[in-house]
Formats: C-alpha cells, sequence, structure tokens
C-alpha cells in the first residue's frame, strides 16, 4: 500500500462504515439507480451506478433492498407476468 495512514493520523479520522467514496457521494445527492432489470410493468430492479446498491420495487410500490427474497419473489412474478403476456387478450375487464 502506497498510501498508509501513519497510526497519528488515525484517532482524527472518523471512520464511519467502510464504505466508499462513492456511497459518501449517495449520502450527498442521493443514489442515481439505473434500471437493471424490467420484473413487470410496474415493478423493476435497480442499481445505483455509483455504490451499486440494488434496490426493487416492492409491492407497495416502494423501493426497498433487493434482498435475495426479494429476488425470489421478482424471479417468480417475471414468469408470471411473462406467461401473462404471452396469451394476449383483447379485452378491457
Ligand atoms: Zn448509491
Amino acid at each position: 500500500m502506497l498510501f498508509q495512514t501513519p497510526p497519528q493520523l488515525m484517532k482524527t479520522s472518523t471512520h464511519h462504515h467502510g464504505n466508499k467514496f462513492s456511497a459518501f457521494f449517495c449520502n450527498l445527492f442521493g443514489h442515481h439507480y439505473v434500471v437493471s432489470k424490467k420484473v413487470t410493468q410496474h415493478i423493476k430492479e435497480y442499481k445505483c451506478i455509483h455504490c451499486q446498491k440494488e434496490v426493487t420495487t416492492d409491492v407497495s410500490g416502494k423501493l426497498s433492498a433487493l434482498t435475495p427474497q426479494m429476488q425470489e419473489i421478482n424471479s417468480t412474478l417475471e414468469e408470471m407476468y411473462q406467461k401473462r403476456k404471452s396469451r394476449v387478450v383483447h379485452q378491457v375487464a
């Protein structure tokens, strides 16, 4: 390592959470999410281009962290959505 912090400087630097600069940027300006996957017409997965944080639209339409459980739900939803889409029904409910 080229830039090793001398021990006497360690106590002055408040080391919050071991995140990168990008996370700091996100804290200041907010995440910059781009759609990483379209699950259904209303549910999408997003990824922050700065810190790679992944979120998804949940059932209530809000963004929540993309946990393995959410990924599983989304893939199920996607499957149902694709099936429904292939069976085009020209009918207004
Ligand atoms: Zn971010």
